[in-house]
């Protein structure tokens, strides 16, 4: 579905742009009969894959059957996001909070070799997935964020790893890209881009060539964890497995993980061809680029010298269920575009060609979770809160261990069973969502304009703190 808003050239859809600059493999049929297989994985976004990638790498003889909702793999955020491929070290003050010192560097650490592992990935198989290392910059937009980024400057300095985190002043992210908006900043220089769908093709093709049976249009009506393995049914067949695997993203709000997720939207726009400009501002380096608010803008450039500026101040769906605005939101687009041309003045009057967007996974912590299902013969993964692109990676290599009934490094990581809040049921959740959404909306507004925020907007920002929940990094 296409609909044309205000802007008739630009097209906003639910699919976006990357996945229609990827191509359209041919799809795998549905699953039609039953099968039996060693392991079972349920959702054919990066979790998934890479699950399944590394299950079949570590066990060649086994069977590992992956289902897939949509017509092709990669539909879901994974081919839609905005593309930053990094590792945690913005989020290790946090984690190092929650987990403690030694297990926080772990994953750290852990995030960290993923992101050269997909850099790896894609040329060892001749994967375009336009992987270029970048430096992954947080900059401050307001006074009152300056500095946002110093607990986890300190974090890395006090866990002896001060290079993965450094402070940049107003010049030199200016040096880097120059926005009247830009004050200081810090930098993450171990990241990397890519564009996201070709990421989700390549990582499905390399599936297929391994022997994975992948099954599309395969959405899973029901699942069953009993003592003798793991069942999924679909419309069409069952398959039957010794142990499984749930990455299906937001869509565990509807399942296992209701207590355990808020579900977010995300949204991005996408400029046409503007090298001149980009040239202009000295945006030239690759640098993805984040402000420090908690309702988050990133924005990155393309090989082609576009620019995608994303949002992450998109409504929250009541129960998990989008209706379809997690993907298309005339009004949260309108918002981001503005938003994009307070941070880049020159483009006014440029065409934003394309604009999408898509649910987020949020978890009370910000950060992933793998949660054991009772049984212990399933484990699913979510709560990526926006940050997948790379963690995705180090989390499936620990759930391809942990399917396979192995105990090692990567299923000792923190984020194994981690305790975390849980959240209120609906409508409680909802209501108290959308209500601190929009005082953070109001609080960041005033903030940008150099103003005091309002006392109520104030209050109900604070609410997440209050209650164990993080919001920001
Ligand atoms: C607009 C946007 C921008 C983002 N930008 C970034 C970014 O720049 N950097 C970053 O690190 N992260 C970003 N993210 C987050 C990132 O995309 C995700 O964290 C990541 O893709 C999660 O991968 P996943 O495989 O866990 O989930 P998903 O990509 O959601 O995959 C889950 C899959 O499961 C399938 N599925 C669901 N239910 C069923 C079922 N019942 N049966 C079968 N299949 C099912 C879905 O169709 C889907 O393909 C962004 C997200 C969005 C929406």
């Amino acid at each position: 579905m296409t609909r044309v808003l205000e802007n008739p050239r630009m097209q906003h859809t639910r699919l976006g742009y990357w996945i229609e600059e990827a191509g359209k493999p041919e799809p795998r049929g549905p699953l039609g009969d039953r099968v039996d297989a060693d392991v079972l994985v349920i959702g054919g976004g990066y979790t998934g894959m890479w699950s399944a990638l590394y299950a079949k790498q570590l066990e060649p003889e086994a069977r590992v059957v992956l289902l897939e909702a949509e017509p092709v793999c990669g539909r879901g955020p994974s081919g839609r996001n905005g593309g930053f491929c990094n590792a945690m070290w913005f989020s290790l003050a946090s984690m190092r909070e929650r987990w403690g010192d030694v297990p926080a560097l772990q994953v750290a650490q852990a995030a960290e070799q993923a992101v050269a592992r997909i850099g790896g990935f894609c040329e060892e198989h001749g994967v375009d997935a336009w992987f270029k290392p970048a430096g992954y910059l947080q900059v401050s937009t307001a006074p009152a964020h300056d500095g946002s980024w110093g607990r986890a400057l300190q974090a890395c300095r006090e866990l002896g790893v001060p290079e993965m985190l450094q402070p940049l002043s107003a010049a030199e992210v200016a040096a880097r890209c120059k926005s009247p908006a830009f004050r200081g900043g810090a930098v993450s220089p171990t990241s990397a881009t890519v564009q996201p769908a070709r990421l989700a093709l390549g990582l499905r093709e390399q599936l297929l060539g391994a022997g994975v049976e992948v099954f599309e249009s395969s959405p899973v009506s029901s699942f069953r964890e009993g003592d003798d393995g793991v069942e999924a049914r679909t419309a069409g067949g069952s398959v039957h497995a010794s142990r499984g695997v749930l990455a299906i993203g937001s869509a565990a709000k509807r399942g296992p993980l209701r207590s355990r997720l808020t579900v977010a939207s995300s949204h991005i726009v996408l400029t046409e061809p503007v090298p001149e400009l980009l040239e202009e501002i000295g945006w030239t380096n690759g640098d993805c680029i984040t402000d420090s608010r908690s309702l988050l803008h990133y924005f990155r450039t393309t090989r082609d010298g576009r620019i995608a500026f994303g949002w992450g101040g998109g409504r929250i769906a009541m129960g998990g269920r989008t209706k379809g605005r997690a993907e298309v939101d005339a009004d949260v687009i309108a918002a981001a575009t503005e938003h994009l041309y307070d941070y880049f003045p020159a483009l006014r009057g440029r065409r934003i060609s394309h604009a999408w967007g898509g649910p987020i996974d949020a978890s009370p912590t910000h950060l992933p979770a793998v949660t054991t299902l009772p049984g212990s013969r399933a484990w699913v993964a979510a709560g990526y809160t926006g940050n997948g692109v790379g963690p995705s990676n180090m989390v499936g290599r620990t759930l391809a261990s942990l399917v396979l009934g192995r105990a090692d490094e990567h299923t000792n990581l923190a984020f194994v069973d981690a305790k975390a809040p849980r959240v209120p049921p609906e409508p409680f959740h909802w209501i108290g969502g959308e209500a601190i959404r929009l005082g953070l909306l109001k609080k960041e507004e005033a903030e940008m304009d150099g103003h005091q925020p309002g006392r109520v907007a104030s209050a109900v920002a604070k609410v997440p703190e209050l209650i164990g929940f993080h919001i920001g990094r």
